[in-house]
């Protein structure tokens, strides 16, 4: 792909979401010259998860920024329940991780783009453009050497000693780089939802769970963001229904909330959002990494995803900011990133595997009532042992530190 004018850089991220957002900052905040494209004009967009995971927290921690994350507008959420035919259980409790933050900060993710955005952005080698999208790779000598962005001013080639694949599920650089990802399939998809939020409802996130139905519930402050897990492909037959079976349906998942679902006026209300996991054999080839999503898209199963795209460019940052200040980074340094993150990805996407496949898919197909297992009656009985859920959902596998420096020189 050809283009007229040409923009030089060090590091070119494709996609400005989590990964691209951290990994652009760390970058920069280390003197390294980087251009984030990001193919959307601002990063409002819902339902794309809002959850901030301890791990991350404890990185903004390290960079110095907590407290003032703290003061944007967000909920802190200390305990995650299941509330499985009409019976509450306790599932995770975040008060006694270790670490500098005890609770899962939900905060709509175009405020935490912002956040991070509003820091890289005053630092001088740092380059944010919103509507440019990249839409292919150059080459030459069998290494990437930069990407080609269509921008409302025209196509941009952008050179650069390393290209990053950041831009999501999607990834238009995995498939131009070549790459195949993986799949592992999904039995579910999910329709996201807003319900109002009353004074009076319970504090904790619920999965609500009886027989043929699985909904959970985020409190928003004002409205609860709801997901509505579904059979793959099945929005088309609900919709076929029509919207008073489904608001039906709706008012026998929602339990306490069952008194508002009036608030879904019609389909208009409900998004769809499809289901995939997948992984990169390959992460990167001579001159180009993909991380976050592009390299391993994630379930919403545990809400993790966020974490793991920015513990993915934590990793990035530590490894690759000296090979780019002394050149461009080889093959070698590249695969270093994967070698690390590799085995936090696989273990947490095989989880969320077993999870669709073994639990929700069987209760969405289930018409007799859901059983609660045994570790729900134990985590009721024992409450220490519900820091385990909270650890493996808020800190996870290998949590990464800043190891990145701040300084240009
Ligand atoms: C239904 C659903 C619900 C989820 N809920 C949660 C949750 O609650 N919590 C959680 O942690 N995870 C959740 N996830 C997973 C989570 O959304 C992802 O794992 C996470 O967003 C990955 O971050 P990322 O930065 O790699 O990619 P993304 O967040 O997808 O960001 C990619 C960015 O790149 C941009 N982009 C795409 N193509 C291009 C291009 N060609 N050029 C320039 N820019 C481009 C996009 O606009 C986007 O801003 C959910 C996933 C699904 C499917």
């Amino acid at each position: 792909m050809a283009s007229g004018k040409i923009l030089s850089t060090r590091a070119v991220i494709a996609g400005g979401g989590p990964a691209g957002m951290m990994c652009g900052f760390l970058l920069a905040r280390a003197g390294i010259d980087v251009i984030v494209l990001e193919k959307h004009k601002d990063f409002f967009r819902d339902f794309r998860g809002d959850t901030v995971h301890p791990a991350t927290l404890n990185a903004i921690y390290e960079l110095g920024l907590l407290d003032e994350f703290r003061k944007a507008p967000h909920q802190e959420l200390r305990d995650i329940a299941a509330e499985i035919e009409g019976v509450s259980y306790p599932v995770g409790d975040f008060r006694h991780l270790p670490g500098h933050a005890q609770f899962i900060a939900i905060m709509p993710q175009w405020d935490f783009l912002n956040f991070l955005a509003a820091k890289a952005r005053s630092l001088p080698h740092f380059r944010l453009m919103m509507e440019a999208r990249a839409a292919g790779l150059t080459a030459s000598g069998g290494r990437v050497t930069g990407l080609v962005a269509e921008t409302p001013d025209g196509t941009l080639d952008i050179e650069a000693d390393l290209v990053i694949g950041a831009d999501g599920r999607h990834s238009a650089i995995r498939e131009k780089a070549g790459f195949v990802p993986r799949a592992f399939g999904s039995p579910i998809d999910v329709l996201w939802l807003r319900l109002p939020r009353k004074e009076s409802d319970p504090e904790a996130a619920l999965g609500r769970v009886s027989a043929g139905l699985l909904f959970v519930m985020i409190d928003r402050g004002d409205y609860w963001q709801c997901a509505f897990a579904v059979p793959k492909n099945g929005f088309e037959e609900i919709k076929a229904q029509g919207i008073e079976k489904f608001r039906a349906r709706l008012k026998k998942a929602a339990g306490f909330a069952a008194d508002r679902i009036d608030a879904i006026a019609s389909f208009a209300d409900v998004s769809l959002l499809t289901v995939t996991v997948d992984r990169l054999p390959q992460w990167a080839k001579p001159g180009l990494l993909c991380i976050g999503d592009a390299a391993h898209a994630m379930s919403p199963v545990g809400g993790i995803g966020i974490n793991l795209a920015v513990q993915d460019a934590i990793a990035t940052a530590n490894l690759l900011w000296a090979p780019l200040r002394r050149g461009k980074p080889t093959l070698d340094d590249l695969n270093k990133v994967q070698a690390r993150r590799a085995f936090a990805v696989k273990a947490a996407q095989a989880v969320q595997v077993a999870i669709q496949n073994r639990i929700i898919a069987p209760t969405l197909a289930s018409t007799a009532p859901v059983k609660p297992p045994f570790v729900l009656k134990l985590l009721k009985a024992v409450p220490i042992l519900r820091t385990i859920p909270a650890y493996a959902v808020g800190i996870g596998v290998r949590p990464e530190h800043i190891h990145s420096p701040a300084e240009a020189d």
